[in-house]
């Protein structure tokens, strides 16, 4: 027996799942993680907590993660408060969420490609019907067309990527606020990269007051290597948060992991250290592959998009012989690294030499 002798929705059919590959490598550079592991004061910290409590396990967690929400509002800043903040497993549940409470059977999501493969997959996952919105050749946004997209199809939820995953760059606001203004369903700003934006790139978090359909969600997954946790929030008007209740699962958080993620923002200052630091090796990154003569996105991520081979496949095995493991993500001729340590990236560069 297999898959399509199953009952399964018509609309699953013939669909491939989110597949990352998890390949035990020594550089492994294809899912945009921190490649910093938390320092001996975190493990200690995390560990005293889990002990604290492990002995009340026997009881269901907070199930709406009132201390966990106000850490996370307290670290968003903006005057945001509790009640303008939700939390679940990754900012993958929290996008669930949204189109579990604003999408549905009969509505639509419209997203700009090439951008992040969940959008449409979790979409199509609660019978939303995804609409697909086209970007400049150098994956930048048209505010005007953007918003003209937006116009034509009347989505119930837009997605906006800034800094876009897997091109890399940031929005202006201007182009949030035109889609906002032409919107008359849920506008939702990915800003799963926001803390590795460059200088003076404003997060949409500016625009919650006064916008109360804009919705931002964040992850713990990336800046504040934490993705193993499995924590993502958002940002938004309360009447938002009440309606994501009205779907989530009963106790979907559980303690170990809110405890986890409250230790995490404790030591915030030691986690987003590390975060200049890949900026760094990123922009370093962008100039050896232009060095290289290769055409290489802009990037406000921890990662970078690069081309174009006619055969991509061969130079992401290339790499992949040599212990590099990047992603094989976006426009048919590009790759995307993502930015670990000194180390890793020289490792990943020597690769690339042998390759090409
Ligand atoms: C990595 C990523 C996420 C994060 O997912 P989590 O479920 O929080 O790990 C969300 N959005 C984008 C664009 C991403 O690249």
């Amino acid at each position: 027996m297999n898959l399509d002798d199953l009952p399964i929705r018509d609309d699953l059919r013939g669909k491939t799942p989110y597949g990352a590959p998890q390949i035990d490598v020594p550089v492994r550079l294809n899912t945009n993680e921190n490649p910093y592991p938390p320092s001996k004061a975190l493990v200690d910290d995390l560990a005293e907590e889990v002990r604290r409590v492990t002995g009340a396990l026997n009881r269901y967690p907070d199930r709406d993660a009132v201390e966990l929400r106000a850490d996370l509002a307290g670290y968003l800043g903006h005057g945001l408060t509790p009640d303008q903040v939700w939390a679940a497993n990754g900012s993958n549940e929290v996008l669930q969420q949204i189109l579990q409470a604003f999408g549905g059977h009969g509505r639509t999501a419209l997203g700009f490609e090439p951008s992040y493969s969940m959008h449409p997959i979790i979409t199509t996952g609660t019978s939303t019907e995804w609409i697909s919105g086209v970007r400049e050749d150098d994956f930048s946004l048209d505010a005007g067309k953007a918003a003209a997209a937006v116009a034509e199809h009347r989505p119930d939820i837009v997605f906006l990527t800034s800094p876009n995953n897997p091109t890399g760059t940031a929005l202006p606001l201007e182009t949030i606020v035109r889609v906002l203004e032409a919107a008359e369903g849920m506008v939702v700003v990915d800003e799963a990269y926001a803390e590795f934006a460059r200088e003076g790139t404003p997060s949409a978090l500016s625009l919650l007051p006064g916008h109360p359909r804009l919705i931002v969600t964040r992850t713990m997954s990336k800046a504040f290597a934490m993705a193993g946790t499995r924590l993502g929030y958002l940002a938004a008007h309360p009447a938002v948060v009440q309606a994501l209740l009205l779907v989530r699962l009963p106790y979907h958080l559980s303690t170990l992991t809110q405890a986890a993620a409250r230790v995490a923002l404790r030591h915030r200052a030691e986690l987003l250290g590390m975060v200049d630091t890949l900026r760094r090796e990123r922009d370093d990154t962008v100039s050896w592959l232009r060095g290289k003569g290769l055409t290489v996105a802009d990037s406000d991520a921890n990662f970078v998009l690069f081309g174009k081979f006619p055969e991509r496949r061969r130079v992401w095995e290339g790499l992949l012989a040599r212990g590099v493991l990047i992603r094989e993500v976006g426009p048919p001729e590009w790759l995307r690294v993502s930015i670990g340590t000194g180390e890793e990236m020289a490792a990943f560069r020597a690769a690339l030499e042998g390759v090409l």
